[in-house]
């Protein structure tokens, strides 16, 4: 099953809980959010390292 992944938009607010845009957080830090709309969240770093993790928000913010 294919499993798409969009990227956070710049001026949504960071998935890190630090309140503030994406782009002024941690888009700057090399650290990039995707998630699939349905809950589920990656924080991919520059690094090449990938975390996957659920956010029970997201399921309230994407549907
Ligand atoms: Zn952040």
């Amino acid at each position: 099953m294919e499993n798409k992944m969009f990227e956070l938009e710049d001026n949504e607010v960071c998935l890190c809980d630090s309140n503030r845009k994406y782009k002024n957080c941690c888009k700057k830090r090399g650290i990039q959010w995707l998630h699939d709309g349905k809950g589920n969240a990656i924080r991919k770093f520059s690094l090449g390292e990938e975390l996957m993790e659920n956010f029970e928000s997201l399921k309230e913010r994407f549907t």
